[in-house]
């Protein structure tokens, strides 16, 4: 369900079955002549929708409003935004407290923006994870006070995880394509992949026909884009959504 539609009944329900809440985040990037700027978060919202075809998933409202760096072409008359790394955290965390308080504790975030080193991070990933952390440490001392860790309560904490009740696992931020992906599909910036995803996925985002309008190197290989690979790449990331998101 989109959470902007949801009632009160249903946001109790939500919660009381533990449906993953999941954030589309993204941003606004210069993705050549021949393709729109949110293709990174059109990719997840895409993917999302199709996976509620088949699951319970809580979609919140899309952020495209991640740091996309003007490392791919200048923002004038091209497009991209940019918001720094350091203004993004606080916001994410006011985002994911709140959704604590709401009562979900089966938040993700899923992005497809530099990703390709994704363990390392960049910068809206990294702003996010560590938003998440905070907001759960934030979330555990208003609700069991400060020493809630070394508290006779928390003996059991590392059993607990065991079982699966890892209170840091309540928000998590994942990459929209594992490395398993990468190997199997390509991996670009508005090339041949990025382009095949979109035209599987939102061929409105894509005019086909300014792919020869192209000067950059990474969009050399968008000639080559196709729905069809596309749709194999949208298979295998459907595939990982239902493993990282599936009940
Ligand atoms: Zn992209």
């Amino acid at each position: 369900m989109r959470y902007e539609m949801m009632l009160p009944h249903q946001i109790r329900k939500a919660i009381a079955e533990n449906w993953p809440v999941v954030l589309p985040l993204g941003v606004l990037e210069y993705h050549g002549e021949h393709m729109a700027v949110g293709m990174d978060t059109l990719a997840v919202v895409k993917m999302l929708e199709l996976l509620e075809k088949e699951q319970p998933i809580v979609i919140l409202p899309a952020f495209y409003y991640g740091a996309a760096s003007y490392a791919v072409e200048k923002p004038e008359g091209n497009g991209s935004v940019q918001v720094e790394g350091s203004r993004l955290a606080p916001f994410a965390e006011d985002l994911f407290f709140s959704l604590l308080r709401i009562g979900f504790r089966n938040i993700h975030a899923i992005i497809h923006h530099q990703t390709e080193n994704f363990a390392a991070g960049m910068p809206t990933d990294l702003a996010f994870r560590t938003a998440g952390r905070q907001a759960i440490f934030r979330f555990l001392e208003k609700e069991h006070g400060e020493g809630w860790w070394g508290n006779a309560a928390s003996a059991n904490y590392y059993a607990d995880h065991a079982a699966g009740a890892n209170p840091f696992n309540w928000v998590q931020v994942h990459p929209l394509m594992s490395p398993e992906i990468f190997a199997k599909y390509p991996f670009d910036h508005a090339g041949q992949g990025e382009t095949s995803l979109m035209l599987a996925l939102c061929p409105e985002a894509v005019e086909t026909h300014r792919v020869g309008e192209n000067t950059g190197w990474y969009t050399a290989s968008a000639k080559d884009a196709g729905a069809d690979l596309g749709a194999k790449g949208a298979a295998m990331v459907l595939d990982r959504l239902r493993a990282l998101l599936g009940r």
